[in-house]
């Protein structure tokens, strides 16, 4: 049979324990799991994409299902091309649903096959975001209940140190 893959795009600027949760119940649900970072030029990021995609491998190294990879077009496409079934999304609140909504809709009519599987957050990751960690790290606050502890130092001395270099 073929292996059931699924696509779980992201800017992942860093990435955090939420995005962590939502990455191993994907690989419960599927095969494969391409954690794909989205390469946009105009936006500005405090992490450049072969420092969120090596940040991503190193956090995932127990995980054999998942590959790290990038894309700069359509989720669709992308799916395409790696034979993907599903894009997985994260949901933390009522404020994300319209906009993944959206999303999900525009997907399935650029490519009918792929189905959007949204994943509802773990309560105590609900407040989690990569902006958030980012504030926080930016006063010098606390991040290790945040982000995986082997990215925490990375975080800490890119954005307490003032910013992207
Ligand atoms: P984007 O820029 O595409 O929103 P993010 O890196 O912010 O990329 O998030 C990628 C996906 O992970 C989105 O579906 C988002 O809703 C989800 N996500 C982010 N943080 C959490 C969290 N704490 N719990 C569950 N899902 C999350």
């Amino acid at each position: 049979m073929t292996p059931r893959t699924a696509i779980y795009p992201g800017s992942f600027d860093p990435v955090t324990l939420g995005h962590m949760d939502i990455i191993h119940r994907a690989c419960k649900l599927f095969d494969k799991v391409i954690v794909a970072v989205l390469t946009n030029p105009d936006k500005h990021t405090a992490f450049t994409v072969e420092e969120r995609m090596d940040q991503l491998r190193r956090c995932t190294r127990d995980l054999p299902q998942v590959e790290v990879g990038s894309f700069n077009g359509l989720v669709a496409d992308y799916a395409a091309e790696n034979r993907a079934v599903a894009v997985v999304r994260g949901l933390r609140a009522m404020s994300d649903f319209e906009y993944e909504f959206q999303m999900a809709l525009t997907n399935k009519t650029l490519n009918a096959k792929l189905e959007t599987v949204f994943l509802a957050t773990r309560a105590e990751y609900m407040f989690i975001s990569s902006s958030a960690v980012k504030q926080i790290a930016m006063f010098g606050g606390n991040i290790e209940r945040w982000v995986p502890a082997c990215i925490e130092q990375d975080v800490r001395a890119r954005i307490y140190a003032g910013g992207q270099s």
